[in-house]
């Protein structure tokens, strides 16, 4: 395995400021919000639990997780909930609890197919409804799966990410709607990741696929993204009330018995808090949510500007920029061929620093980009935030 690509980035970026170079750092999705002082607070007063806790997480985070979900609309109940060190070792666990190959959006996320690969298995790419992200198109993906068995493979789970990451983009209720119908017949599990759903720009109904597959759908989220606390490393998993889910549930719990323990003690009790919903927080999310929405909006228009195919983003922080139209002078001028190419040719005559759509998947010819609009916000954004965020 070699260092994830976000991860890696951000290596880069910290490697050329300490060379005294100036780099704008459009690579990792972190908002830099600060912490909220009751957050803090709430983690502090749990500071002296030090002994290991329970496997699947503590009652009252548990309970506040649950809580979380049925206010959006997914009725959950405490013992559907376990607990880890962000939701990326419970994606992890679940890919392996799934005991099969896994099936993902093309573009996806890049961790779910390095995580597939850590377990063994390539990752079985089907490509999003046009103008559409995070969700495999139903017919193409039924194809595949086929395709697939019939080659002697054995496709089990397949994964959704909503907003998307890369793209910025949400799926349409149809689209949802009939992949998770296919799903359905192919005996497939479905994993919806909505680390981003509280970022969702535009209020209205969200495309949950619990919603429609309830049976085999396990939701996730972390208090990485909205919080902007992807250093204290909590997430939770929602799993089916259903044997389905009773089996995927107690495996993933067996998994993290063995890899984590439990997940870190004070940091439960902070999202607990957090979970409830308090109004300090939903209104801080809020004025975050608005900030993205409109940077990102406004960074999507100056690439559509400048020629490139871009669709707007709907929730996250992230732009999709694809600088296909503009091939030939790209070509032409720095003798750019590929995304990589492209990213590359970013860092050194501009230090920009973004990911090259290869990254998450897309054709090696392709000039995608994802961009990372939380490293752009200037001097005025950061104040204005900071403003809206103060805690009185
Ligand atoms: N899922 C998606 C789509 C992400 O973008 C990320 C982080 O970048 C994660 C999961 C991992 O988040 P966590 O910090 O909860 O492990």
């Amino acid at each position: 395995m070699t260092v994830s690509a976000t991860l890696a980035a951000n290596e880069a970026i910290a490697a050329r400021r300490a060379a005294g170079q100036e780099v704008l750092a459009l690579g990792f999705g972190e908002a830099g919000i600060p912490v909220h002082p009751l957050l803090s607070r709430h983690l502090g007063r749990a500071a002296a639990q030090s002994s290991y806790g329970p496997v699947a997480g503590i009652g009252t985070a548990r309970e506040a997780a649950a809580g979380y979900w049925t206010r959006r609309g997914l009725p959950t109940e405490g013992d559907r909930v376990l607990l880890g060190p962000g939701s990326k070792p419970l994606l992890y666990a679940l890919l392996h609890a799934a005991g099969g190959d896994v099936v993902l959006p093309k573009p996806a996320w890049v961790s779910y197919a390095a995580q597939s690969q850590l377990l063994g298995r390539d990752p079985i790419r089907v490509a999003v409804p046009e103008g559409e992200g995070g969700v495999p198109e139903a017919e193409a993906m039924d194809a595949a799966v086929r395709e697939a068995r019939a080659a002697g493979r054995n496709p089990r789970i397949v994964v959704v990410t909503l907003p998307d990451n890369p793209t910025g983009r949400l799926a349409s209720e149809q689209s949802v709607k009939a992949m998770c119908e296919a799903a359905r017949e192919l005996d497939l599990v479905i994993l919806a990741d909505e680390i981003y759903r509280d970022l969702v720009f535009e209020e209205g109904s969200f495309p949950s696929p619990a919603a429609w597959a309830p049976e085999r759908t396990v939701t996730t989220t972390s208090l990485s993204k909205n919080y902007a606390l992807g250093g204290w490393r909590i997430g939770a998993a929602r799993f089916p009330d259903s044997p389905l889910g009773d089996a995927l549930r107690e495996s993933v719990r067996g998994i993290a018995s063995e890899l984590w323990s439990s997940t870190p003690m004070p940091m439960q009790h902070a999202a607990a808090y957090a979970w409830s919903d308090p109004q300090e927080l939903v209104d801080r999310v809020a004025a975050a949510r608005h900030l993205h929405g409109s940077v990102a909006t406004a960074v999507a228009e100056l690439f559509a500007g400048a020629g490139c195919e871009v669709e707007t983003p709907q929730g996250g922080f992230y732009v999709w920029p694809d600088f296909g139209p503009v091939r030939a002078v790209l070509a032409e001028r720095w003798g750019v061929a590929t995304s990589e190419d492209l990213a590359r040719v970013l860092l050194d005559e501009f230090g920009v620093v973004v990911l090259p759509g290869t990254a998450f998947g897309d054709d090696p010819s392709s000039l995608t980009l994802r961009v990372a609009v939380p490293g752009i916000y200037g001097e005025s954004d950061s104040e204005r935030l900071a403003a809206l965020l103060a805690p009185d």
